[in-house]
């Protein structure tokens, strides 16, 4: 209804081409950097759609630009926010201290206690502001507890289970006799960390010599899934996009392959069978999202299950295959907005 033009004679919801007189101008956020690729597209179909756009940088409080809560009002550098009633969640500060680089080596902060506690203290007031944004119904798209920094790979191959998805036999443990009993049960076993930022790799023989490295914190052992790596966007109901990631040569992880790094990737569209496209709903709405980018393995009849992102890098499907992902998002999010 703040679309509304206010002349008795345009009765149109949207943009007039420019200012709508007396109206008040639609605004949607994003939580994420301007400078962004994924930020701008979004913007960009949201303006389409006749809807400004305002972006909260995750890196305010780092830069020292004014954010504050007055009596739980949202003010962002010393402008109400209040009026924005649909929000793209991208990226908000990380809840750990960054590390820097001093002589090619990656280190913390000299001045480490206080970086940490600044670091907590802003992660804490957008986790806040996002939860108490869902708590007035606002539409976030996705919601405080899907904040990308948190990736919950353990849970995520719970709630699939118990769909009834298919998922890979799983060991998630920081115990090395229980890890060489898995190996020895499975067989085919690959490692990866449950927060990611490290490329899967195979558990050989080498790696099983060092397992007393692991007792410091847990690991994900998984039977390894053969077959291609599919990746699907579902925003809200809809499968906006499924695509197989095609590398030349032959990846455990197609991360590893200099092509796919390169941005030279390329994508075949898959039909995913309708009781797939069931779990990848039902398995998202579980997890609190409704943007997933979703990792499958795929051969022959076997569809099975690696895990849901909660801020998934899609522009580049979206721009070889012309899926329209920052449309729906932008969409579901303006639609939010307007109420
Ligand atoms: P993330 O992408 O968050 O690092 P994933 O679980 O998606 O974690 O693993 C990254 C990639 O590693 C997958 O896309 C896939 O190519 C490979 N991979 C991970 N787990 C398995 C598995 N159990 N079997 C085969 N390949 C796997
Ligand atoms: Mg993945
Ligand atoms: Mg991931």
């Amino acid at each position: 209804s703040l679309l509304r033009c206010s002349s008795s004679r345009c009765a149109r919801r949207g943009p007039c081409g420019g200012p709508i007189p007396g109206g008040v101008a639609l605004r949607i956020g994003i939580f994420g950097a301007a400078e962004d690729v994924q930020c701008k597209a979004v913007a960009r179909e949201a303006a389409a759609l006749g809807a400004d756009t305002l972006c909260i940088e995750p890196e305010a409080f780092e830069r020292g630009l004014p954010l504050s809560l007055l009596d739980g009002q949202g003010f962002y550098l010393g402008e109400p926010v209040d009026d924005i009633r649909g929000f793209y969640l991208r990226a908000i500060p990380a809840p750990y201290a960054p590390t820097v680089e001093r002589d090619g080596e990656l280190v913390l902060y000299e001045d480490w206690f206080t970086t940490f506690m600044h670091t907590r203290e802003r992660a804490s007031y957008f986790v806040a502001w996002l939860l108490q944004l869902a708590h007035q119904g606002v539409t976030l798209v996705n919601g405080p507890h899907a904040a990308s920094v948190m990736q919950y790979k353990p849970f995520q191959l719970h709630v699939l289970r118990s769909l009834g998805a298919r998922v890979p036999r799983t060991l998630i443990s920081n115990d090395p006799a229980a890890i060489r009993a898995f190996h020895a049960r499975v067989k085919d076993v690959i490692y990866k960390p449950i927060m990611g930022g490290a490329i899967t790799r195979v558990l050989d023989s080498e790696a099983l010599e060092r397992l007393e490295d692991v007792t410091a914190s847990p690991v994900i052992f998984q039977e390894r899934a053969p077959g291609e790596d599919l990746r699907i966007m579902l925003v809200g109901e809809e499968i906006v996009s499924c695509v197989a990631i095609e590398t030349p040569a032959q990846h455990l992880d197609f991360r590893a392959d200099p092509i796919y790094s390169g941005g030279g990737a390329s994508y075949r569209e898959v039909r995913l069978p309708e009781s797939i496209q069931r779990f990848c709903r039902e398995a998202a709405r579980a997890c609190g999202l409704t943007f997933a980018g979703i990792d499958i393995k795929h051969q022959g009849d076997a569809w099975v299950f690696l895990e849901l992102n909660s801020s998934p890098i899609y522009l580049d499907v979206e721009l070889k295959l012309g899926h329209p992902i920052s449309r729906a998002i932008a969409q579901r999010v303006v639609e939010g907005a307007r109420g």
